[in-house]
Parts: structure tokens; sequence; C-alpha cells
């Protein structure tokens, strides 16, 4: 298996070796190569398939940081066709921005990577709601 070298912050080594110890994971390696792969493989479900989705998108990030507030109003831009509404507030130390955008699973997965993809982002949280079947009764 290849070895790849991958720099981080030491504080959060820190949580992947303590996360690492807690679940009895063989290493840190270990522990990356599982968030790798629920990373890859977040959005593989059928069942959002073709469905029109609402989703509701947090980005958290340190307040000041300007170079990100700017990209994540570049991609609110980009994807303005899709955004139904957005919310910019300072919550303790940290910029809060809230999105709920619209769009089938490839336009919501995209806009969730690239937020996750700008550097110093804290967080990228979501939840989706499949608009074509809101009340329906889940198939058995
Ligand atoms: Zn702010």
């Amino acid at each position: 298996m290849p070895v790849v070298s991958v720099s981080m912050p030491d504080e959060l080594i820190d949580r992947l070796d303590s996360h690492a110890a807690a679940h009895d994971y063989t290493g840190r390696s270990e522990v990356v190569r599982e968030s790798t792969r629920a990373l890859l493989t977040e959005f593989d479900d059928e069942r959002l398939e073709g469905e029109t989705l609402a989703g509701v998108v947090t980005v958290c990030y340190d307040f000041g940081t300007q170079r990100v507030e700017r990209r994540v109003t570049e991609l609110r831009h980009e994807h303005d066709s899709h955004i139904a509404s957005n919310d910019h507030s300072h919550v303790a130390e940290y910029c809060l921005d809230l999105f709920v955008i619209e769009g089938d699973l490839e336009v919501v997965s995209g806009f969730v990577g690239k937020l996750r993809a700008i550097e110093d982002v804290e967080t990228v949280d979501y939840t989706l709601v499949a608009l074509d079947s809101v009340g329906q009764l889940p198939d058995v």
C-alpha cells in the first residue's frame, strides 16, 4: 500500500490520535482511510438519485477570516440559481453561514464539497429533504 504524506495542524493530529485510541483503531492511518472512504461515499445513496432535494447547509469558520468569507460568498454567487436563502451570523468567535439550497444530488453534494474544500473552514454540516417524497410513506 502506498504511503501518503499529509500535513495537518497539531490540534487535529491530537484529536485523530485520541479518536484512534478510544475506538481501538490500529493507528491514525486506519482512521484516515476510514474517513476517506466515508467522505467519498457520503452521497452514494440510490434513494436520492433523481430526487429534487432541499438542503440546509451550515458553514462555520473563524470570525475575521476574510479570505474564507470571500470564498463562501463566491460559491454562493456561483450557485445562485439553486440558493433559496442565505444568512450570515456571528456566534461566539465564529462566522456561521446558513444556506438553503434546492437541486439534485449533484448540485447539493457539489456545493457541500466545494465549501469543505475551503482552507480554514471549521465545519460544514447539512441535512437533506427529498422534496418529491415529502408526505409519502417509504417503500416496504
Ligand atoms: Zn462574519
